[in-house]
C-alpha cells in the first residue's frame, strides 16, 4: 500500500498496551501526531483477519479451522496516524472491523496461536527501524519488548463503555461493557502473549483524566526516553 507517511528521523519505539477501551487508539494516534511518529495499530491487524474469517462462514470458535486459513487473506496496514488504512485482499474494512459482529468474535481469533505468529512477523516488519507508536495488547511483552518506552493503559469499565458507547453514537451502555468485559477476559486469559503489565511499562489508569492530559503525559515520557533510543 503506498504510505505518505514519511520515515521519522528517530528510531523510537513508544508501546501503548491495555485493556479495551482504555483510550490506546485516541492515545496512540494523539501521540504520534505530536511527535511525528508513524502509528501501527495491531488490534485492526486481529479484526481484519476476523472480518475475513466471518465473510468465510469459518467457524470462529474452532482454532483449527481459524488457523487451516490464516494465511489466504492479505492484510494490509497504514501507519499514518490521521487516516490509518487497513485493506484485506485490497477491501478497505476500516468501518466494517468496528461493528458487533467483528468485536464479539475478534478475541477468539486473536488467541490462535498460528494467527498471533503470522501477524507477528508482519507487526515487527512494520515496526522496522522504529519512529512509530505501536498499540496493541502484547507489543511491550511480545511484538517488542526492547521499545524505548511501554505503557499500560486501564480505565474502570464503566468509563470505558461510556466512552465507547458515546463514540458509537449513542450504543447501548450495558452491552457495550459487557462487550468489552468479555474481550478483557479472553484477552488476559489466553495461553500465548496474554494481555499483561509487561516488564518497565508505566502503568496509567485513565479514568480520572481527559485523553489531552494523557497525551501530554505520555508526551512527556517519550521525551525522556528519546535519548534511549
Ligand atoms: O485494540 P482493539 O480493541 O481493536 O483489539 C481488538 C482485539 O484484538 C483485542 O480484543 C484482542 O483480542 C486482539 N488483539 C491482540 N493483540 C494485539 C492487539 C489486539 O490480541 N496486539
Amino acid at each position: 500500500m503506498p504510505d505518505t507517511t514519511s520515515a521519522p528521523d528517530t528510531a523510537l519505539v513508544v508501546a501503548i498496551d491495555g485493556t479495551s477501551g482504555s483510550g490506546k487508539s485516541s492515545t496512540s494516534r494523539g501521540v504520534a501526531e505530536r511527535l511525528g511518529l508513524r502509528y501501527l495499530d495491531t488490534g485492526a491487524m486481529f479484526r481484519a483477519m476476523t472480518w475475513w474469517m466471518l465473510r468465510q462462514g469459518v467457524d470462529v470458535t474452532d482454532a483449527d479451522a481459524v488457523a487451516a486459513r490464516c494465511e489466504e487473506p492479505e492484510i494490509l496496514v497504514g501507519t499514518d496516524p490521521v487516516s490509518p488504512a487497513i485493506l484485506v485482499d485490497g477491501v478497505d474494512v476500516a468501518m466494517p472491523i468496528r461493528g458487533d459482529e467483528v468485536n464479539a468474535a475478534v478475541s477468539h481469533v486473536a488467541a490462535v496461536p498460528e494467527v498471533r505468529a503470522l501477524l507477528l512477523e508482519q507487526q515487527r516488519g512494520v515496526i522496522g527501524g522504529g519512529g512509530i507508536v505501536v498499540e496493541g495488547r502484547d507489543i511491550g511483552s511480545v511484538v517488542w519488548p526492547q521499545a524505548e518506552l511501554k505503557i499500560y493503559l486501564t480505565a474502570d469499565a464503566g468509563a470505558r463503555a461510556a466512552r465507547r458507547a458515546a463514540e458509537e453514537g449513542g450504543a447501548d451502555h450495558a452491552l457495550t461493557r459487557e462487550s468489552l468485559l468479555a474481550r478483557d477476559r479472553i484477552d488476559s486469559g489466553r495461553t500465548t502473549a496474554p494481555l499483561v503489565l509487561a516488564d518497565g511499562a508505566v502503568h496509567v489508569d485513565t479514568t480520572p483524566h481527559t485523553l489531552d492530559e494523557v497525551i501530554d503525559l505520555v508526551v512527556s515520557l517519550a521525551d525522556a526516553a528519546e535519548g534511549r533510543a
